[in-house]
């Protein structure tokens, strides 16, 4: 049983700023959408098809906002992760929540 072949998203809107690599832990989504993760901060966002543009797609947060931009700060956590800012461990020895943990992101990882 062969899954219909879906033509490839060549084009986006904008990728504010991050850059996205299609590694975001999910092989492609029923519909053409699949998770990309960025290269720098580590946020994921899904990247759905446009309905009206075959070949587009745009980047969408979990709630189907805009992606936040990048930070451009690669030691970022998403999600559950602990900061590992200070080589591996966390930049604040672990005393309360530190600024690679509550910075404002909108990805996948964070808004679960
Ligand atoms: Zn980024
Ligand atoms: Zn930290
Ligand atoms: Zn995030």
């Amino acid at each position: 049983m062969n899954t219909p072949e879906l033509s490839a998203i060549t084009h986006v809107r904008s990728s504010f700023g991050h850059r996205f690599y299609s590694e975001g832990g999910c092989d492609g989504h029923l519909d053409g959408a699949s998770c990309e993760r960025c290269m720098t901060c580590g946020a994921v966002y899904e990247l759905r098809r446009r309905p009206d543009d075959p070949g587009g797609g745009d980047y969408t947060a979990g709630n189907g906002d805009d992606p936040a931009q990048c930070s451009g700060d690669t030691r970022m956590c998403h999600g559950e992760e602990p900061c590992q800012a200070d080589d591996g461990r966390p930049c604040n020895g672990g005393t309360g929540p530190c600024p690679h943990e509550t910075h404002a992101c909108n990805c996948l990882l964070c808004t679960g």
